[in-house]
């Protein structure tokens, strides 16, 4: 890998470099070395945004090689908060639709389509279905799985079919995940049917309250608020037909807005007043120092636990070499020094490096009563215990969930 694994960034609302506040830090990531991740706040319109950020071979191997989504454990279930995931999207969408045309069986596209779960419930709804997603082994998991047909690419150079009319496409928890949102649902524009809808929905920036510690992570490029998420839409002709705010009880780790909107006769720059541009910079400035002030003390509690059950054992090891274990490990000194070994279940993970770590599969764990395990993955933890608990009941190794 070069040098330059990471990059400067212009804001895609309005142009602007100038940074106002935000932070720069050094995390190990599986598959790519240690990275420079920071995050800004945009001076001009107050997007919050991650700059630098990888450039764009970095972020494409990211998702092709190492973070699939695919589902963890050997029953190939979804974990419970998944289907109320979708349950709820697909309720907003019912309540919201808007009457349908006249065709038997619409289309419906999602981008950054993953496993595939969210268009068989859409197919369930009497969509024909096609997704769109970077990564083939999340590919051939729709396939085998829910029978989705998925196109494996990325959303800009997707080689559609230029006689596809979709009536709707979905962007759940995307946005978020790429370099130029504008561009990306522009071209999006361009397979949608005139009278069609996107259904949209992203992380908010508010009510930092819910937020979970490591909010500002590597594989979110931007953080939206209702603002410069409106602005994005116009900004690539959209406009918003509903949205709802959700700050808890919604099944994802933090607060969510969830937008159905329509096409705009012409793209257009937002006409953002600069009193409002400047009460926006002011907003994000306000939560960004608030979650500065207050992630150390969140780090070194889960640190305590760690250690303090460590104390009781002699060696530690990591299951989950997600993007949150290297958060962890950069955050928390003295945990970092003990770890001696760090299992994943996704193949894709297995013999990448987080700092001097080799990452192993779970046929490898240690199978001694020296050892801790600790689960460091937030979605997926209770599954992963079930399919480890084995190392605890047959050799009496010690595992902890670190979200207990
Ligand atoms: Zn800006």
């Amino acid at each position: 890998m070069s040098t330059s694994k990471s990059e400067p960034r212009s804001c895609f609302i309005c142009g602007t470099s100038g940074r106002t506040s935000g932070f720069v830090e050094k995390w190990p990531i599986a598959g790519l070395g240690e990275v420079q991740v920071g995050f800004r706040i945009c001076s001009q319109c107050g997007l919050v945004l991650q700059d630098p950020a990888p450039a764009p071979a970095v972020l494409n191997a990211h998702y092709v090689r190492v973070s699939t989504m695919t589902v963890s454990g050997s029953s190939g279930d979804l974990p419970a908060w998944w289907r109320a995931q979708v349950d709820r999207q697909l309720e907003f969408w019912r309540v919201h639709q808007p009457r349908r045309t006249g065709k038997d069986r619409p289309l419906a596209v999602q981008i950054g389509s993953s496993i595939g779960y969210t268009l068989s419930r859409f197919r369930e709804e009497g969509y024909d279905v096609l997704g769109i997603e970077p990564s083939a082994d999340a590919a051939r998991f729709a396939s085998d799985h829910y029978g989705v047909a998925t196109l494996v690419s990325g959303v800009e150079n997707a080689a559609m079919d230029p006689g596809v009319r979709a009536e709707l496409v979905v962007a759940t928890h995307v946005l978020e995940h790429l370099r130029d949102p504008v561009a990306a649902l522009a071209r999006c524009r361009d397979w949608m049917a005139d009278d069609g809808h996107l259904l949209l929905e992203v992380p908010v920036l508010e009510a930092p309250e819910h937020w979970p510690n490591g909010y500002f992570t590597f594989e979110h490029l931007q953080y939206f608020s209702r603002r410069t998420l409106s602005q994005t839409l116009h900004l690539a002709g959209f406009r918003v037909a509903t949205e709802e705010v959700l700050h808890e009880g919604h099944n994802t780790d933090s607060p969510v807005i969830i937008v159905l909107a329509s096409l705009a006769g012409s793209t257009s720059d937002a006409a953002i007043s600069h009193s409002a541009c400047a009460e926006e910079v002011a907003r994000a400035s306000a939560l960004m120092e608030a979650y500065l002030a207050r992630e150390p003390t969140s780090w070194a509690k889960l640190a305590e636990r760690v250690m303090s059950v460590l104390d009781s054992s002699k060696r530690l090891a990591f299951f989950g070499a997600g993007i949150h274990t290297s958060q962890f490990l950069a955050k928390a000194p003295a945990v970092s020094a003990r770890v001696e070994a760090i299992y994943d279940s996704d193949p894709g993970k297995w013999g990448e490096e987080i700092g001097p770590l080799k990452v192993s599969p779970p046929a490898e764990l240690p199978r001694d009563s020296e050892w801790l395990v600790v689960i460091s993955s937030r979605g997926h933890q209770d599954q992963i215990y079930e399919d480890i608990r084995w190392i605890e009941a047959d050799h009496g190794v010690r595992v902890i969930k670190l979200y207990d």
